[in-house]
C-alpha cells in the first residue's frame, strides 16, 4: 500500500485495526454544519484522493486518521446512481428486502475478506457539502440473492452504504461478519 502518499499530501493516513484500532472503533460524532463544515470539506478532499489511490468502494471518516479531530466525524463518501457523493451526518431511514450474504473487503482490515449480512435496499438521509438536506436510496427491494455469496454481492451500492454507515458507528465487517475463505474460490 502506498500509504505515505496520503501522509505527505494531507498529513493523514489510512486508519487500520492494526495501527489505529481506537480510531476505527470510535463512534463518529456529528458535526455542527454552521461551524464545522470546513472539517467535512477537508476530509472530503482526502477521501476523494484516497478512494482513487486505493480503489476503495467507499470511504468513511473512520478510515482516515488525522489530527484535526479527536474522533472521526460523521462523514462518508459513497457511490450513488449519479456518481460519488459526500454525505455529512447521514442517517439510515429504512433498510428493506431479504437479507443476503455480501462478500466484502475493507481498507482498514488489510488482507481479509468477510461475509456480511446486508439488506438489498437502503434509504438514508444526510447533508451535502453545501449544507443541503438530501434523501437517497439505492439497491433493489425485491432482490433475491442466490446461493453464491460472491455473485450475490451484485447489489454493491446498497452494501457500500451499509458498510460505511457501520464504520461511522465503529463497527467493521470483522465484528459483524464471518471470515470468507478466499481459497474456496480456487476450488
Ligand atoms: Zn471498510
Amino acid at each position: 500500500m502506498r500509504i505515505h502518499e496520503i501522509v505527505e499530501k494531507y498529513d493523514a493516513e489510512i486508519a487500520t485495526v492494526v495501527n489505529h484500532n481506537d480510531w476505527v472503533r470510535a463512534r463518529a460524532r456529528e458535526i455542527d454544519l454552521d461551524n464545522e463544515l470546513h472539517l467535512a470539506e477537508h476530509l472530503n478532499e482526502i477521501m476523494v484522493y484516497a478512494r482513487e489511490l486505493y480503489r476503495f468502494a467507499g470511504v468513511s471518516s473512520n478510515n482516515i486518521y488525522w489530527n484535526l479531530t479527536h474522533i472521526p466525524i460523521r462523514t462518508m463518501y459513497i457511490p450513488t446512481e449519479n456518481g460519488f457523493v459526500t454525505i455529512i451526518n447521514p442517517k439510515i431511514l429504512k433498510s428493506e428486502g431479504k437479507a443476503f450474504n455480501s462478500v466484502e473487503g475493507c481498507g482498514s482490515i488489510p488482507g481479509n475478506v468477510y461475509t456480511v449480512k446486508r439488506k438489498p435496499h437502503i434509504s438514508f438521509s444526510g447533508y451535502t457539502l453545501e449544507k443541503k438536506y438530501i434523501e437517497l436510496e439505492c439497491g433493489s427491494k425485491d432482490y433475491e440473492a442466490g446461493e453464491d455469496p460472491v455473485l450475490s454481492s451484485y447489489n454493491a451500492k446498497a452494501c457500500v452504504v451499509q458498510h460505511e454507515m457501520d464504520h461511522l458507528d465503529g463497527v467493521t465487517i470483522k465484528d459483524k461478519g464471518t471470515l470468507f475463505d478466499l481459497s474456496s474460490l480456487m476450488k
